[in-house]
């Protein structure tokens, strides 16, 4: 595919697939346009880059579905001044979408591989506001906490305690909590000045195993 084809098709998945079910914040529907997803998987895969579907990245991880990214964004309310923390970097796609609408983003990926490709394919792309690293996410990343947001894109049991410590006041975090693939739900979690936390519940959701 040419890049003009690209670009187009890129549009297309922004209003047929994420502007079509329910998303509405500008900002990120602009990020998702700007974002060159190809760029995040294989030559192999490249023909599929802007379906509506997760695609694998190797090492049994995927890249997400776009609308998925989108969904899980908005929810996230994201204000330019915003320090982002993101568990599960994989190739680093969501990774450039926060990078796109925050100040900065620590991003956490327990496959080295992975941390060190999804590292130099942002630096190549000329994200400079990132910083990935390899470690457990569980653990989130005390050194640039707190975070005023906080995304999980892989699924534990429950959310881990770490990460709600190192969420800032008036924090937002979105987490895929379940303990199979089938039984995923996203949960939101609100913390308030007072540091009192509440979980809203939100979409059935399918993502891998936080390992
Ligand atoms: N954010 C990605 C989704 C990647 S899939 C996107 O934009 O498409 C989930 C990722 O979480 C995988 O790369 C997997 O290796 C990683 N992961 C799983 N368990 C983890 C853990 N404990 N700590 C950090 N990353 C983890």
């Amino acid at each position: 595919m040419t890049s003009v084809n690209l670009t187009e098709a890129r549009r297309l998945m922004v209003t047929s697939q994420i502007r079509r079910r329910g998303v509405k914040d500008e900002r990120v529907l602009a990020a998702m346009e700007a974002v060159p997803r190809h760029k995040f998987i294989t030559s192999k895969q490249k023909l599929y880059a802007y379906e509506d579907s997760p695609l694998p990245i190797g090492h049994k991880q995927t890249i997400s579905q776009p609308y998925i990214v989108a969904y899980m964004t908005e929810q996230l309310m994201i204000e330019p001044e915003h320090n982002v923390l993101e568990i599960g970097t994989g190739c680093g796609y969501q990774t450039a979408i926060l990078s796109e609408l925050a100040r900065s983003v620590t991003s956490v990926e327990i496959v080295s591989e992975l941390a060190r490709d999804a590292s130099a394919c942002l630096k190549k792309l000329g994200y400079n506001n990132i910083s990935v690293h390899h470690g457990d996410g569980r653990l989130g990343w005390p050194d640039d906490a707190p975070y005023n947001r906080i995304i999980v894109t892989a699924a534990p049991n429950r959310v881990p305690k770490a990460l709600i410590e190192q969420l800032d006041q008036n924090g937002r975090m979105i987490v895929p909590v379940g303990y199979t693939r089938f039984s995923q739900k996203l949960e939101i979690v609100v913390k308030d000045r007072y540091n009192t936390v509440e979980y809203i519940p939100s979409l059935a959701v399918r993502f891998v195993p936080l390992i």
